[in-house]
């Protein structure tokens, strides 16, 4: 049985070999993470801690959910996190945190969106026999009242804002969407929202029962090709600034001898 999950699969699509180290070797890189995946997490418990206050027939004030995301950063903060953007310091990045939930608290307050669950663990099956296997973590389900329609929220805080056509090809919010049809009714009709918090915009996107099959097979495939994979070549990107490994890599040695795609 094969338990994989987006973020895996897409390691192993951005290089091969940084897959092997984190998934195969399971070596703990000397750097522990960079600043964009603490502002991320941390953004992420504060809109987490916003509407478990919500569902507990609670609305905080935008003083308290700053304050929260506040002690969070403090508290989970290590001295070996890396800038890699040398122009910006630590309190810059802070900053643009407080201003994505100052935006997104403006925008939704009252938050009455019918929210179900908070980080739903969600494990799929991939074929009939269970042989493959999805797990994620949907960051909030809700259920819209008006529409009907079972929604799936995911908060971006890169600065990066996808086009429409890339939205519509995601998979891993896709993927959620069959969970949570196995879970209520294939008949029901899944949104998928993901909210561009450094752009204080929301795309939404949909798919078919027949795409979503599609997708499920397309998965099984990604995961036979990392299954088969012998050689894990390194694929040097721009990414590699951020690399927990790149410190190990032979990409940035001349030792390898591997060619640099
Ligand atoms: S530094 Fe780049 S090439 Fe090396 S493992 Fe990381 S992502 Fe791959």
């Amino acid at each position: 049985m094969a338990m994989y999950s987006h973020s895996k699969i897409s390691t192993f699509e951005q290089c091969p070999l940084k897959f092997k180290f984190r998934y195969i070797e399971k070596i703990v890189p000397d750097i522990e993470k960079s600043i964009e995946l603490h502002l991320g997490n941390m953004v992420h418990r504060a809109l987490e801690w916003l509407y478990i206050q919500v569902m507990n027939k609670k609305i905080p004030s935008i003083e308290d959910v700053i304050a929260y995301y506040s002690n969070q950063w403090e508290e989970h903060y290590l001295p070996d996190i890396v800038i890699v953007r040398k122009n910006l310091t630590e309190k810059d990045y802070f900053n643009k945190g407080v201003e994505f939930l100052v935006n997104y608290y403006l925008k939704h307050k009252p938050f009455d969106e019918n929210t179900l669950e908070i980080e739903k663990r969600i494990v799929l099956d991939l074929d009939k026999d269970g042989e493959y296997k999805i797990q994620g973590f949907i960051d909030r389900l809700s259920y819209n009242l008006q529409t009907k329609e079972y929604e799936i929220h995911d908060y971006k805080t890169a600065n990066n804002l996808p086009q429409q056509e890339k939205i519509d090809n995601d998979r891993q919010l896709a993927l959620y969407s069959i969970a949570i049809k196995n879970l209520f009714g294939q008949d029901k009709e899944v949104c998928l929202i993901w909210h561009f918090l450094a752009h204080d915009k929301r795309i939404c996107s949909k798919r078919t029962n027949e795409q979503l099959e599609n997708l499920k097979k397309e998965t099984i495939e990604s995961i036979k090709k990392i299954e088969s994979e012998k050689i894990f070549p390194y694929n040097k990107t721009r990414l590699c600034d951020w690399c927990e490994y790149r410190t190990i890599c032979p990409a940035f040695s001349d030792c390898s001898g591997q060619k640099i795609s």
